[in-house]
C-alpha cells in the first residue's frame, strides 16, 4: 500500500513541478513513506534523517517531510525531537502534500497533518493515471480495519474501514488500462472486508474483468473473517483472477489466534482453503505467520508447524512477534527471545524447503508470464507467472506488456528463468 501512496504522491507533487531524482545525495525535498508494522520503523526514520544532514552539512537544508503511519503514530514526538524535519503527514492526508511544500517554502514551520480525512484523499488521487508507465498496478480500494488484532497497529494508524466507490475504482482502473496497465492488483488492509453501498469485492471484481485490456486481477491481503461465498465463486466464474491467494493466518493455535483476537478457528480456516481448492484445484496460498507471539507454547508452535506443513504454502511471511507501541498486545508478557527465534528458523527452514519442492516441480514445465521490464541494458526481461512468482527470459523481441507461455528450465529462491522457444514466439506474435 505504501508503494501505491509513493505513487501517488509522486503524481500530486509533479503539478507543483517537483520530479523524481535518482540522485539521492542532492534533492530539493525528501518525503518519507514509513510503515510501522515493523520494530525499528521509527528508528530507520531518524537514522534516514541522519543520513540526509550528513549529506548537507555546508549547504541550504532540504525540505523534510515524513510521511505514512510512523507520522501518523508519532508525528509530535518525530518533530520534538528531530528539528530537521519540517512536517510530518499521515496516510490518509496525502492530498495536503502540495500545500505542505509549498508552504515550507514560504518558511511556515513544523506542520503536523494526520487527521483521516481519507475520502478527500481518494477524490484528489483519483485524478491520477500510469504516469510511471507500469504494467502491473496497485489500486487501493479499502484501508483502514476495524478487526483489531491485539498486535496490529493498523486500525490506529489507517483508521476505520473505509471503501471507496465501484464507480471510482472502475475508472481509476480504466485510466490505468488506457494508459498501459495489464495486471490490476487490489488493495486493502482488509481488501475482502470491501463494501460500498452494499457492492463487495465479487461484485468489484466481475465489474473490472469487464474492462478490455485488463487481462490479470489480484487482490491483498484478506482476512479469513471476510472470505465469504460470492468471492469464493468468483474464482470459479471469473478467468482475469490469479490463482494465488494470500490468506493470513498468524498462528496455528486455536488458543493463540483467540489470544490475537483473529475472531476465526484453524477449522474456520481450513475450510475457507477446501472450499476454493474445489472450485479451482490449481489455487494455492501464500499466508503470513507471527511467531512467538505472547504466551506461545512449544504445542502451540507446532500447530503453525502442522499448518504449514498441511497446506504447503508456496510463500510464506513470519516474523518473531514484535510489540508495537499503543497495542494491546505490547503489554502482554514476551516469550524468551531466543525461543522465539530458535522456533522462527525453525519455522523458515521448513517453509523455504516446501518452496523449494514446488519450485522445482516447476521445471520443464510452461508457465503464463506477463511480462513487466526489460532488465538494463540487457536482452532480458523480467514478468511474473500467475502465481506471482519472478521469471527472467532471454529474448531479442520485445515482450514487455506481453503474455507468453514460458518453458522454466532453471531458478533459485527468488527468480525463475525461462526460455520461449523461437517456434512459439512466432506463432504468438502472428496471433
Ligand atoms: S485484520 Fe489485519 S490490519 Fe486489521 S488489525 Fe488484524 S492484522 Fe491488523
Amino acid at each position: 500500500m505504501n508503494d501505491y501512496d509513493s505513487n501517488r504522491i509522486y503524481d500530486l507533487v509533479k503539478k507543483i513541478n517537483y520530479i523524481k531524482t535518482d540522485k539521492i545525495e542532492g534533492a530539493d525535498c525528501y518525503i518519507l513513506n514509513t510503515c510501522h508494522i515493523r520494530e525499528k520503523a521509527t528508528d530507520k526514520v531518524y537514522h534516514d534523517i541522519g543520513r540526509i544532514k550528513k549529506n548537507f552539512k555546508n549547504r541550504k537544508k532540504p525540505i523534510v517531510i515524513v510521511a505514512g503511519c510512523v507520522a501518523q503514530a508519532e508525528g509530535e514526538i518525530l518533530i520534538d525531537r528531530e528539528n530537521y524535519i519540517d512536517a510530518v503527514i499521515g496516510p490518509q492526508s496525502y492530498q495536503k502534500i502540495n500545500e505542505t511544500i509549498l508552504k515550507i517554502e514560504q518558511k511556515f514551520t513544523k506542520l503536523n497533518f494526520t487527521t483521516f480525512d481519507v475520502i478527500e484523499k481518494f477524490d484528489n488521487f483519483n485524478l491520477v493515471k500510469n504516469s510511471n508507465s507500469n504494467i502491473s498496478s496497485f489500486v487501493t480500494i479499502q484501508e483502514g480495519c476495524d478487526k483489531f488484532c491485539k498486535f496490529c497497529v493498523v486500525p490506529y494508524t489507517r483508521g476505520a474501514e473505509f471503501s471507496r466507490s465501484l464507480q471510482e475504482i472502475k475508472e481509476e482502473c480504466k485510466n490505468l488500462i488506457d494508459n498501459g496497465v495489464k495486471e490490476i492488483s487490489l488493495l486493502g488492509q482488509n481488501v475482502n472486508a470491501y463494501n460500498h453501498t452494499g457492492k463487495k469485492l465479487s461484485d468489484l471484481i466481475n465489474e473490472i474483468s469487464k474492462i478490455k485490456g485488463l487481462e490479470r486481477i489480484r487482490y491483498t491481503t484478506s482476512h479469513p473473517v471476510d472470505f465469504t461465498s460470492d468471492l469464493i465463486d468468483a474464482h470459479a466464474t471469473c478467468k482475469k483472477l490469479m490463482p494465488l491467494i494470500h490468506l493470513p493466518v498468524q498462528s496455528g493455535s486455536n488458543k493463540i489466534l483467540k489470544d490475537m483476537n483473529r475472531n476465526h478457528t484453524i477449522e474456520d480456516y481450513l475450510l475457507i482453503i477446501e472450499k476454493l481448492k474445489k472450485v479451482d484445484p490449481a489455487i494455492e496460498f501464500s499466508s503470513d505467520f507471527i511467531i512467538g507471539y505472547p504466551g506461545e507454547t512449544e504445542e502451540d508452535f507446532s500447530k503453525s508447524l502442522d499448518l504449514l506443513k498441511k497446506i504447503k504454502y508456496i510463500n510464506t511471511f513470519s516474523f518473531i512477534f514484535s510489540p508495537r507501541p499503543g497495542t494491546p498486545a505490547a503489554k502482554m508478557k514476551k516469550i524468551e527471545n531466543n525461543v522465539a527465534k530458535k522456533r522462527l528458523a525453525e519455522f523458515q527452514k521448513t517453509a523455504e524447503e516446501i518452496k523449494l519442492d514446488y519450485r522445482k516441480n516447476l521445471f520443464n514445465n510452461y508457465s503464463s508470464v506477463l511480462f513487466e521490464n526489460r532488465i538494463a541494458e540487457k536482452n532480458e526481461f523480467f514478468g511474473r507467472d500467475e502465481y506471482f512468482n519472478s521469471i527472467i527470459v532471454k529474448s531479442n523481441n520485445e515482450l514487455r506488456g506481453i503474455t507468453k507461455k514460458v518453458k522454466i528450465i532453471n531458478g533459485n529462491q527468488n527468480t525463475l528463468f525461462g526460455e520461449i522457444s523461437p517456434k512459439m514466439i512466432k506463432k504468438d506474435f502472428a496471433a
